[in-house]
């Protein structure tokens, strides 16, 4: 099915047993605040790294596996099977910096993260700044042979385990006074501070904390690109994410089809399984038909930019798959907990978890209001056809 190639499969099926191994952490998680013991999460990362799960997108020349984007897509469609972030440890490394790094930057930032041995994190959101990144107020001012960084940056996702961060600001003086640039900041700098850690709805060790930029010095060797650059390159990590968060929803709904599928066949109520009352088959069917539908604009989105397609095509192409795919493993997860009763509502139950977790994906990496605006802006300015 899906037309997939003997080492997609490989591929597939390697990220399906490591995810299915993962599993069986997740209610020790979850009733943990997200947290596992660290050589349990140490060995997780390491497993990752020898079944070449890690660093999928990045060039095998860098030292990544250097995978297509479909198997990008089908390494984190497993990821997305395992609630609580756990298979986060099959990490993807910012694969739009080896076009724009320097080799001082490829060589203390990159190969390391790329290796497993340094962890990143994104400080572009601000309290005014999000949908709308152009509206960030936070500020780089060069000094020398430095940059000084100001700002308040929130939901820096991983903040609690990242070693460095991505830093976006606007200058200040210069040449391109206003634009943004994106700087390198190693973890911790002087003048980096946690102002508070809020708690989210789902339950995971990755932190989102707003955190204070106060005169941060960091070299000009850390300036990524030119300045003026910032903001290309947040479209293009955008552009990534929304692949891979489309995948990960593709994970999550298939996961809850299993288990609604199973669960419904064994739980009987008056006498015979709720899989054959009408009210649940029509549930079971809308969720599989929605997921095969998701399953197949994303893996023909991918297939697209594998092969080519036109960037702004495959901005509007990766909107519709993530806007589409969120969408679905939202109803699907809604469906779930409504065929489990009593026990989707308990958070032992992995289609409560899925519940509470899949909620972000229609928020982060830009809301489905975003996505829809971005296609339906490319559908006028280039045509339907061009798109779909
Ligand atoms: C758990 C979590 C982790 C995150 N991690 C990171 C991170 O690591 N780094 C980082 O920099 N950011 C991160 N973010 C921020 C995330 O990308 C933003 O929350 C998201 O882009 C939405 O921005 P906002 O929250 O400011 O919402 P707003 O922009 O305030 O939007 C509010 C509402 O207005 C709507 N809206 C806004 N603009 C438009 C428009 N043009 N058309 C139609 N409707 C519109 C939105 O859809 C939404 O319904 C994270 C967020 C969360 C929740």
């Amino acid at each position: 099915m899906y037309g997939l190639s003997a080492e997609d499969l490989q591929l597939q099926e390697r990220a399906r047993t490591f995810a299915d191994e993962l599993i069986p952490y997740e209610t020790e998680a979850e009733l943990n605040g997200g947290d596992l013991p660290k050589d349990v999460v140490a060995a997780h990362k390491a497993r990752a790294i020898e079944l070449g799960l890690y660093a999928t997108n990045i060039p095998v020349e860098l030292g990544g596996q250097g995978r297509t984007s479909l198997q990008q897509v089908l390494v984190q469609e497993q990821v997305g099977r395992v609630t609580n972030a756990l298979a986060w440890v099959c990490a993807t490394p910012p694969s739009w910096l080896p076009a724009v790094a320097t080799e001082y930057q490829l060589d203390k930032f990159l190969r390391p993260t790329v290796r497993g041995d340094r962890e990143e994190c994104y400080a572009i959101t601000e309290e005014g700044a999000g949908s709308d990144v152009d509206a960030i107020v936070a500020t780089a001012r060069r000094d020398g042979s430095d940059y000084i960084l100001n700002g308040e940056k929130w939901h820096v996702t991983s903040y609690n385990s990242a070693d460095y961060a991505f830093f976006q600001g606007k200058l200040v003086g210069g040449g391109h006074d206003g634009e943004h640039a994106m700087f390198l900041v190693d973890l911790p700098s002087p003048g980096v501070s946690v102002v508070r850690t809020p708690a989210y709805t789902h339950t995971i060790s990755h932190h989102h904390p707003i955190v204070a930029f106060s005169d941060v010095r960091v070299p000009a060797g850390n300036l990524v690109g030119a300045e003026g650059d910032g903001m290309s390159f947040a479209y293009e990590w955008f552009r990534f994410e929304r692949m891979m968060v489309a995948a990960r929803c593709l994970g999550g709904a298939q996961r809850l089809v299993e288990e609604i599928t199973s669960f419904s066949g064994k739980r009987s109520v008056q006498g015979k399984p709720i899989s054959q009352l009408g009210a649940i088959q029509g549930m079971l069917a809308d969720c599989l038909t929605e997921l095969f539908a998701a399953r197949s604009l994303v893996y023909e989105t991918a297939r697209n930019i594998d092969a080519g397609a036109d960037v702004k095509v495959q901005h509007a192409q990766c909107s519709m798959a993530k806007l589409y795919a969120s969408e679905m493993a939202g109803r699907v997860a809604d469906r779930a907990v409504q065929i489990f009763g009593g026990r989707g509502y308990m958070r032992e139950n992995v289609a409560e978890r899925f519940f509470r977790e899949l909620r972000v994906e229609r928020i982060w990496e830009g809301t489905s209001e975003v996505q829809r605006s971005i296609i339906a802006d490319q559908m006028i300015k280039r045509g339907p056809r061009s798109l779909a």
